[in-house]
């Protein structure tokens, strides 16, 4: 076995999503066994164009490939990834980078290991130096280099174990809406967002489920937004998504689906999302 350490990036959509998309992927291989992941980072984009601030994250790994092998693998989750995602959502990105594999250096066309511009990377070395301030690379400490670097604009935001995957029901594009206010707060933090809405196709760069029950990973919680009479209608599928937790937005409290969601194990909490996120209570 070699210990491996991969940088993750996204800057589409719903990024959260997609770093754990990765670490799910990599998990989940035979070959692979994840021993650390760093918090995830907010970062300015590098380069001259505009573009939205990227999630970062890296992580570390044991594993019986060699490295061709391992490339293989994150090309096919990058690649996977986008192509789960097209067929039901839209264009998005995922970006895996081989940053050490032991102490190999390798250099040729396919692959360049260490990664040539980690040193230079404060969105590579701070996660980094979280997971493993002592480690070298070549004849460098990631300690030592993050402190030469400059590192304005690499902001640490969230433990993946802390943030959360979200169904907004009811959600909508219009940004007068408190469901887009909420989407915009919660994607800011951290946390991944699935949005459900039957009449728009994406909404802040996220595309929508027409149900939620066809989200395919765990969800932590479901935030209401449709009136009490449309809830009735789709409970079956919500209770389907078996989230942890229901959050009835002020006006879509209802007595009876209350009864419903808890019947199916489910609890449920009257509240509002976005003050929950603004005070830190979510
Ligand atoms: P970048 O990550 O530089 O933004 P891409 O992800 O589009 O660009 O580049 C992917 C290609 O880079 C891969 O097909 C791979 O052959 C090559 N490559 C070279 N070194 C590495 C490395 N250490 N990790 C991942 N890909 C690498
Ligand atoms: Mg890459």
């Amino acid at each position: 076995m070699v210990e491996a350490y991969i940088g993750i990036g996204s800057n589409m959509g719903d990024r959260a999503g997609f770093l754990k998309y990765a670490i799910n992927g990599l998990s989940n291989s035979e070959e692979v066994s994840v021993t650390a992941v760093s918090f995830i980072y907010k970062t300015d984009p590098v380069g001259p164009v505009s573009q939205k601030k990227y999630f970062n994250a890296v992580l570390r790994m044991e594993t019986s490939l060699d490295p061709y092998g391992l490339l293989s693998l994150l090309l096919r989750i990058e690649k996977d990834c986008g192509r789960l995602r097209n067929e039901r959502w839209g264009p998005r990105t995922l970006d895996l980078d081989i940053l050490l594999f032991g102490d190999l250096e390798i250099e040729d066309a396919s692959l360049k290991v260490p990664h040539p511009s980690m040193l230079e990377r404060a969105f590579v070395l701070a996660p980094l130096n979280e997971i493993r301030p002592d480690i070298r690379i070549g004849n460098r400490l990631a300690r030592e280099q993050l402190e030469r670097i400059d590192s304005t604009g690499v902001e640490r935001l969230i433990a993946f174990d802390q943030s959360k995957t979200v169904g907004i029901i009811g959600a909508s594009s219009k940004p007068d809406r408190y469901s887009n206010r909420a989407q915009i707060k919660l994607m800011d933090l951290g946390h991944s967002v699935v949005p459900v809405s039957q009449r728009d196709g994406v909404i802040l760069g996220v595309p929508c489920l027409r149900k939620i029950a066809d989200y395919w990973e765990p969800l932590d919680t479901l935030t209401l937004y449709l009136s009490p009479h449309r809830q009735l209608q789709v409970i079956p599928e919500l209770v389907v998504a078996k989230p942890k937790r229901v959050i009835f937005n002020p006006g879509t409290e209802s007595m009876e689906s209350k009864r419903q969601f808890e019947a199916a194990g489910i609890l449920t909490e009257e509240a509002c999302t976005l003050v929950m996120l603004e005070t830190g209570q979510f």
